[in-house]
C-alpha cells in the first residue's frame, strides 16, 4: 500500500475526470486517477464534437446552461486553438416545425447572452442564391447561419490528462476501480491493474466519481453511498459518410419530432451525421447503432438534400451513452437537462465524495472548477482557479491565432506536404515542432505506416501520451486508424507491440 494519502482520487478518465485532475493538480493537490480502459474510450470520444452553447436548450429555457456553455466556447478557443476552430452551421428553416420568429429570437439570445470575442454573429441565409443552399432541396428557401466550435473530443481528453501529469498527477489507464471504504480518516481505495490482475490499495482524503454512464455500478462500490436512481442512460448514435457538399460549414436539420440533427464536415473528406436518442437497452459497452437509428438519420438527409442516401453509403458509425441527471422522471428524453449535477456526500460525517452526473464536453472545465470549490475546505493549501487562461499542451500559440501560426509553420515545413503539415499542426499545435525537430524531408520521419502516419509521430506519442495499445494511438490520440488499410493497421500493431 502507498503510505502517503493523496489529496484527491478520481475514478474515470473521460473529459470530466481528467478535467478535474488537471485543475486540482495545477492548484497543488496530489492527484491520482484510474481509468479502466483507455483515456476517452467512454462517451468522451463519441460526441458530435461541438463546443457549443446548445441553441436547442433555449427552447427548454435552460438559459443558465446556455450562457455557461457560450462563455466556454471562447475559453476553449483560447486554451485549445490547435484542436478547435469556429464552425459555421446553416440551420435549414422549416416553418411547419418551428416558427421562424422563435428561431430568430433564439439566435438573438445566442448572439447576446454571453458576449462574443472571436465567434462571428448569426445571419440569414438565402438557400436559393447562397452556395450553402446548392445541395439543399428546392422546397427549402432560407435558413440561418450561426457559429459554434468544432473540437477534437478525444484529444481534448488526452491533453487535459497530459497537463494533469505535467502538474504532478498520477494517471493509470487500464486500471479498474474496485471499491472504496472509509478507514480511519481516509478513503481506502482498491484498484486493479487489468493487464496483470494485480490489486493495489491507495489512501485518499477526497474522492471524485467521474464514471459518467457507469456511475450506478461504481457508486455501490463506494461504502456509505446509495445507488443513484436519478441517472438516465440515453444512447446517441452518429453515422459517417463521404462528404458530399462544398465548403467547411455544417448543416442543422429539423425533424417533425422536434429534434434536430447535425451534418458536420469531418477530417476533410467525411461527414458525421447525428445524433439519435433512445433509452439504452443492454450493457453500456455494447451500445451499437440500430437499423432504425440508421434509417432515422438517412431519412433526415433524404428529406433535406438533393442527393439521396441509403444504408450502403454509411462508411462507419459510433454510439455513445449520455448519463443524464433526471430528477424529474417521466420527461421526454430530449427535455432532460444536459447540465451537470455534482452530488456531494460526507461519508461518516468526514469523508468527502463527489459523484458527477450528466454534463457536456463543453462545460467540463467549469464542472472541474465547481468540484474544486466544493472540495477546497478539505484541501486547505490549494491555489486559486487557473484553467481558463492556461493553454492545454501545444495550444500556447502566439496571440492564440492558429491561422497566423500555421502560415509560419507551413513556411518552415511545407516541403513535407500540406496534408502532413496540416495534420501535425492541428493535432499537436506548437508541439509539432518537437516532433519535426531535425526533419528536413519525409525520409527523416522514419517508417511510413500508411497515409500521413510516420514513425517519428508514433515515437513521440509513445513517449508523451500514455498509449498502451495500437488502437489507443490509431483512434483516440489520432484518427490515423480511419485512413490505414487493414494490412497497414496490422503492420503498425506489430511494430508498436515491441514498444509499449
Ligand atoms: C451521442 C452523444 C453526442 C454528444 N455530443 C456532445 C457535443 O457535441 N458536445 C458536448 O459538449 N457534449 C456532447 N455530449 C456529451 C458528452 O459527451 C458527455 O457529457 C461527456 O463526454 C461525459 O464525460 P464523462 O467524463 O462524464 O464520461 P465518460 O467519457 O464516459 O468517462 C467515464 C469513464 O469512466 C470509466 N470508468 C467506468 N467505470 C470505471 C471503473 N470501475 N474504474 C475505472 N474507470 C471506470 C469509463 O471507462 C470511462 O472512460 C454528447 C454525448 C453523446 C452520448
Amino acid at each position: 500500500m502507498n503510505n502517503q494519502p493523496v489529496d484527491l482520487f478520481i475514478i474515470g478518465g473521460g473529459i470530466n475526470g481528467v478535467g478535474v485532475a488537471r485543475d486540482a493538480a495545477g492548484r497543488g493537490a496530489s492527484v491520482m486517477l484510474c481509468e479502466k480502459d483507455d483515456l476517452a474510450e467512454g462517451t468522451s470520444s463519441r460526441t458530435t464534437k461541438f463546443i457549443h452553447g446548445g441553441l436547442r436548450y433555449l427552447e427548454q429555457f435552460e438559459f443558465r446552461l446556455v450562457k455557461k456553455a457560450l462563455i466556454e466556447r471562447e475559453v476553449i478557443l483560447q486554451i485549445a486553438p490547435h484542436i478547435s476552430y469556429p464552425l459555421r452551421l446553416v440551420l435549414i428553416n422549416n416553418g411547419k416545425i418551428r416558427n421562424p420568429l422563435k428561431i430568430r429570437s433564439g439566435l438573438f439570445l445566442y448572439d447576446n447572452l454571453a458576449g462574443r470575442r472571436k465567434i462571428p454573429p448569426t445571419d440569414k441565409v438565402n438557400l436559393r442564391t447562397s452556395p450553402e443552399g446548392t445541395e439543399i432541396k428546392d422546397s427549402f428557401k432560407n435558413g440561418y447561419g450561426y457559429w459554434d466550435l468544432w473540437s477534437d473530443d478525444a484529444r481534448m481528453v488526452i491533453l487535459n490528462a497530459r497537463d494533469a501529469v505535467m502538474h504532478g498527477a498520477q494517471i493509470m489507464t487500464r486500471t479498474e476501480f474496485v471499491k472504496a471504504e472509509p478507514v480511519d480518516d481516509f478513503w481506502l481505495i482498491s484498484i486493479r491493474d487489468k493487464s496483470t490482475g494485480i490489486l493495489k490499495q491507495v489512501r485518499a482524503k477526497t474522492l471524485f466519481d467521474a464514471t459518467g454512464p457507469w456511475l450506478k455500478s461504481n457508486t455501490i462500490k463506494i461504502e456509505g453511498l446509495q445507488r443513484p436512481d436519478d441517472l438516465r442512460l440515453v444512447q446517441g448514435s452518429h453515422i459517417i459518410l463521404k462528404k458530399w457538399w462544398q465548403g467547411n460549414h455544417a448543416y442543422v436539420l429539423q425533424h417533425f419530432d422536434n429534434r434536430i440533427v447535425f451534418v458536420v464536415p469531418y477530417l476533410d473528406n467525411f461527414a458525421i451525421v447525428g445524433t439519435t436518442e433512445r433509452d439504452l437497452q443492454g450493457p453500456i459497452e455494447e451500445a451499437r447503432i440500430t437499423h432504425s437509428e440508421k434509417e432515422y438519420l438517412l431519412d433526415m438527409l433524404n428529406n433535406h438534400f438533393k442527393k439521396q442516401f441509403e444504408v450502403d453509403d454509411i462508411i462507419s458509425s459510433y454510439s455513445g451513452v449520455r448519463p443524464l441527471f433526471d430528477r424529474e422522471r417521466g420527461k421526454n428524453r430530449s427535455q432532460v437537462t444536459r447540465d451537470y449535477h455534482l452530488e456531494f456526500n460526507l461519508v461518516q460525517g468526514k469523508l468527502p465524495v463527489i459523484s458527477a452526473y450528466g454534463g457536456k464536453l463543453t462545460t467540463y472545465r467549469v464542472l472541474a472548477e465547481d468540484a474544486m470549490a466544493i472540495l477546497e475546505p478539505y484541501m486547505p493549501d490549494l491555489t486559486c482557479a487557473w484553467t481558463s487562461t492556461k493553454p492545454l499542451p501545444g495550444g500556447d500559440i502566439p496571440e492564440g491565432d492558429f491561422n497566423l501560426w500555421f502560415k509560419d509553420f507551413n513556411k518552415k515545413f511545407g516541403s513535407l506536404g500540406e496534408p502532413l503539415i496540416s495534420h501535425l499542426g492541428s493535432t499537436y499545435g506548437i508541439e509539432a515542432l518537437a516532433i519535426l525537430q531535425g526533419v528536413t524531408s519525409t525520409t527523416d520521419l522514419g517508417i511510413n505506416f500508411g497515409g500521413n502516419f510516420y514513425e517519428k509521430e508514433a515515437l513521440w506519442l509513445i513517449e508523451n501520451e500514455m498509449p498502451k495499445t495500437a488502437n489507443d494511438i490509431l483512434f483516440r490520440r489520432t484518427k490515423h486508424g480511419l485512413f490505414l488499410t487493414s494490412i497497414e493497421r496490422k503492420n503498425f500493431e506489430n511494430w508498436v507491440a515491441d514498444r509499449l
